[in-house]
């Protein structure tokens, strides 16, 4: 293993240098990972929000590897191995019609976005500020934080920003030519906002009055995180599209689209040649299979969070956790690492937690109170 210095010198003479980073991470287990100099750590940030089932979980890593002696890729021109499976639990549990998968987070918001657009027939898009989609052009285009889009703007999407969790103003601006509302049920890069119920039964409301579509994007909230399989289910709310991604396959890149009955892509209308390849359904079906599993222990363990932070406010549904730290967010963040626990900065001075789902009460409590001691 090089050391990292060496490697961030090779680092800054061939790659661009678009992240910040210190840490080299070289091996997981559970939710815990060691960096390059053999230091330990609990991983409160796991990939963010992706390595749900913790880092190397034997199953999924058994599946990679028994999937990889037998065929990595086909192409969708054929039957995929796991591929109808894989929809048909995503399907079960969520309550939608039928799936599609996707690459990434991104071409998930992508694949809405064609879906909404070709079976509405309408061209425009309403989303919320601090609303984070993705970095591909379409993604990128109902995705809020100016510095982030507006530097690659014209987008080629007209759309609308509504402030998160006003509903008059979004019946403002909905109308007959509004192909979707796009919307987090809970806004994770920026910070772990929380609504209140009400902001997602409006929204269904005036998408069912003016014939728009709710695309809801669970790309960080689905697939357990929140201590159900969709966050959008702690509202009891319908909605006609949801984005899958990060937690989907323990880390295999996947994502995918979700959508209620009589909303589909007809032949010919959407494609990718890696797309819900065997590998990476492989990886979901393994993963799907451990969080089945652990389900029901998240929100308990979301609680034992929120009760050690308790003196900080902490936000929190399920695994997902979030704390107001301010302007100290990123030394907090320092320090929690330096004591060996991993934590992440979201926007605006907002700490976020999203640790393995199979995270034990030892490790909560091991972390918190590196936490407590890194806020004071
Ligand atoms: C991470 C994220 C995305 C983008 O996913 P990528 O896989 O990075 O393209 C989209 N929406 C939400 C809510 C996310 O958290």
């Amino acid at each position: 293993m090089q050391n990292k210095e060496d490697y961030r010198a090779i680092e800054a003479r061939y790659y661009m240098p678009a992240f910040a980073r210190d840490l080299m991470i070289v091996r997981g287990e559970g939710s815990r990972v060691w960096d390059a100099d053999g230091k330990e750590y609990i991983d409160c940030v796991a990939g963010i929000a992706v390595c749900s089932t913790g880092h190397c979980h034997p199953a999924v890593t058994r599946a990679i590897c028994e999937q990889a002696k037998r065929l990595i890729h086909c192409s969708n021109l054929y039957y995929v191995p796991g591929q109808a499976e894989l929809a048909q639990k995503l399907v079960e549990k969520t309550g939608m019609a039928k799936a599609f998968f996707s690459n990434s987070g991104a071409e998930a918001t992508d694949g809405a976005l064609k879906l909404a657009r070709v079976r509405t027939g309408r061209k425009k898009f309403v989303a919320f500020t601090h609303g984070f989609h993705g970095r591909t052009i379409g993604s990128l285009a109902v995705t809020h934080k100016p510095a982030i889009r507006e530097p690659f703007e014209p987008l080629g999407i007209s759309k609308t920003f509504v402030e998160y969790g006003d509903i008059d103003g979004l019946r403002k601006v909905v109308d007959s030519d509004t192909a979707g509302v796009v919307v987090e049920p809970i806004q994770g890069e920026a910070g772990v906002i929380i609504p209140p119920d009400s902001f997602l039964h409006g929204i269904r409301e005036i998408c069912d009055e003016s014939g728009a579509l709710m695309i809801m994007d669970e790309v960080q909230t689905g697939m357990g995180r929140t201590g159900k399989w969709l966050a959008i289910q702690h509202a009891g709310v319908k909605p006609d599209i949801v984005m899958l991604a990060k937690g989907i396959a323990s880390g295999f890149p996947m994502g995918a689209l979700l959508a209620r009955e009589g909303l589909e892509f007809r032949r010919g209308e959407h494609g990718s040649t890696f797309a819900g390849g065997p590998l990476a359904c492989a990886a979901a079906l393994a993963t799907f299979g451990v969080i089945d599993e652990i389900l029901p222990t998240v929100s308990e363990k979301g609680e034992r969070f929120c009760n050690a932070l308790s003196k900080y406010a902490p936000r929190a549904r399920g695994l997902m956790v979030g704390m107001t730290v301010g302007d100290r967010c990123a030394e907090v963040q320092k320090r929690c690492a330096e004591n060996g626990v991993l934590v992440n900065c979201a926007a605006d001075g907002n700490l976020r937690l999203v640790p393995p789902l199979v995270i034990t009460n030892a490790e909560i409590d091991r972390a918190c109170s590196v936490l407590k001691d890194a806020l004071g």
